[in-house]
């Protein structure tokens, strides 16, 4: 799936000299359509044809490498929609307008495309890697406990006692997020300080900063701001709001492509989106005929759709309202590709659907973050609706789902799976003992610590009030108790609570393997039934059907 250097290179040149290759063939199209209107009777279904191939080269030709043609094309399209509602011929001066757009339309073409550079600049995501974060404390024990923390949950944390060498080490690997101390052996504003120097000398915009501080005034809240940080912490701090705040600032979209389906019958410009779209790290599909349009849809998880608005087939909008018209799309983002000129003419009906467009021609830069902004905001919607508002995992009615999938999927390709069930032990004496919102922060950890531990293939949610569910994929038995069973101790000896009375807490887990005959209910049952076994021998341990 990645798209190498060269091939993009390679892949685009094609692409561009496809085009130049059709071009004299479409222009002579369009001069027969143009000479039979001029001659023959008054024909709209002509005036059609010539719309829909003038508004195809005022969408294309700018792609590649013939911007000024779009231009006229686009001059020309505007005349033309005015036409289309006309049962006769236009008047003289009309009419004489127009051809002088088609003159310098076919003059453009004449002149052969420009450079093309835009392309080789067209973005590319920073590859994956684990997530660095750079602390700059000058309390040793304090740093020490963060830098524990914080690598329960994946991180590996770089601690500066100082301001000293943080410059070079940003300069020569960004991390994925900074914290920073206010006060620090420099100055009592130090940590602001230095995080405007660097950012008069370095790119920063893609590194959160975080400070903590002891200082919690107007002054130090200030300089904090105007230096740039992303949020703001009083000591002390409890490492789960920290840690909350890190994931949700660190999280990446490149770790699962945005799958993206395109649409367009001209399927030089089809090509050529999907291939800038893939080099941008997405997975998109480029379908020329929407006859094909629901097949596609039904057989792979697409996120977004980006249609033509006008096809010979049918229209952007009918293709939208045929798929929308079965339930498993209703909420899928169609956008529609458009020049502006087609656009005014269609935009009322668009708002009114709710739907969205972006206007033809568009550079492959803007393309990629146009497609990505909106594909970021669908999915975020999704999770949204599937997951649990506290601990961002996924809710029962979804874990029972995917547990039918993976199920399904694991019985088809004889793979093992297993699922856990865990539940707190003796959460009510947290909440009775600590309070609820002690008890809030509990889940959170706990959700957090599986989320960074399981693998990626690996599903946790929410299962219950302080109950939780792990599909293990691919995975037996015995591999999931000895993965689940690590993670069981290590949460064990956090100390939740921070400050002045510190608690610990414990789970207890049941493990299941399904089996050729399994089914959702019946797995869930089985677990069930270990996971109360694990709590009549006393809580704190996993039990599974091996060895006991
Ligand atoms: P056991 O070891 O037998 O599991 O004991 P337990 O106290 O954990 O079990 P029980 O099921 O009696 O109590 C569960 C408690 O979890 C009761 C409920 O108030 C609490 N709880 C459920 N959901 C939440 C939540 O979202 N937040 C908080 N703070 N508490 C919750
Ligand atoms: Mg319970
Ligand atoms: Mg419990």
């Amino acid at each position: 799936m990645t798209v190498t250097e060269e091939n993009y290179q390679a892949e685009l040149a094609a692409l561009r000299a496809e085009y130049a290759t059709e071009l004299p063939k479409r222009l002579s199209e369009i001069d027969a359509l143009w000479q039979s209107l001029k001659s023959g009777p008054w024909s709209p279904e002509s005036l059609k044809q010539l719309h829909l191939q003038v508004h195809r080269l005022a969408g294309a030709g700018t792609t590649f490498g013939y911007a000024e043609m779009s231009q006229a094309a686009r001059g020309l399209e505007k005349r033309l929609i005015a036409w289309l509602p006309e049962t006769e011929r236009p008047d003289a001066e009309s009419w004489h307008a127009a051809r002088a757009r088609l003159e310098a339309l076919v003059a453009a073409a004449g002149a052969g495309p420009g450079p093309q550079s835009e392309a080789a600049a067209s973005p590319r995501l920073a590859p994956m890697a684990s997530r660095l974060i750079y602390l700059v404390e000058d309390d040793l024990a304090l740093a020490e406990d963060f830098r524990l923390q914080l690598g329960r949950f994946g991180y590996t944390v770089r601690v500066f006692p100082s301001t000293e060498g943080v410059e070079a080490a940003v300069a020569e690997q960004r991390p994925d997020a900074m914290v920073l101390d206010v006060m620090l052996p420099e100055g009592d504003l130090a940590g602001p300080v230095l995080l405007r120097d660097m950012r008069a000398r370095l790119d920063l915009d893609e590194v959160p900063v975080v400070f903590v501080s002891a200082r919690d005034d107007f002054d130090a809240r200030l300089a904090a701001i105007r230096a740039g940080a992303d949020a703001y912490y009083h000591k002390p701090v409890d490492p789960v709001f920290l840690l909350d705040r890190l994931e949700h600032l660190t999280r990446r979209e490149a770790d699962d492509p945005f799958r993206v389906l395109i649409v367009d019958d001209e399927a030089a410009l089809a090509e050529h989106y999907a291939l800038v779209l893939r080099r941008a790290g997405m997975k998109a599909t480029a379908l020329t005929d929407p006859r094909h349009v629901l097949e596609w849809l039904s057989g792979n998880d697409v996120e977004l759709l980006l249609t033509d608005l006008y096809m010979p087939v049918c229209s952007g909008m009918e293709l939208a309202r045929l798929i929308r018209q079965d339930d498993r799309y209703l909420s899928l983002p169609i956008v529609y590709l458009s020049t502006e000129q087609a656009l005014e003419l269609q935009l009322k009906a668009m708002s009114l659907a709710g739907d969205d467009f972006i206007g033809k021609p568009i550079d492959d830069r803007h393309l990629v973050a146009a497609v990505s902004i909106r594909a970021r905001r669908a999915r975020e919607l999704r999770t949204l609706m599937s997951q649990d508002s506290l601990t961002g995992l996924l809710t029962h009615a979804r874990l029972k789902e995917r547990l039918e999938a993976e199920l399904a999927r694991g019985q088809r390709n004889d793979s093992p799976l297993a699922l856990a069930l865990l539940d707190i032990d003796h959460f009510k004496e947290v909440n009775d003992e600590h309070g609820h919102l002690a008890g809030d922060r509990v889940l959170k950890t706990l959700a957090n610590l599986l989320r960074r531990r399981i693998r990626r293939s690996d599903v946790v949610a929410r299962y219950g009030g302080e109950e939780f569910a792990v599909i293990f994929n691919e995975c037996g038995e015995e591999d999931a108790l000895h993965m689940l069973d690590t993670i069981r101790e290590d949460f064990s000896a956090i100390q939740h609570g921070a400050k002045e009375g510190a608690f610990r807490v414990t789970f207890s887990a049941g493990v299941a393997a399904a089996d050729a005959d399994s089914t959702v209910d019946s797995l869930i049952e089985r677990a069930d039934q270990r996971l109360y076994r694990a709590k009549d021998a006393g809580r704190n341990r996993i039990v599974a059907g091996t060895g006991t």
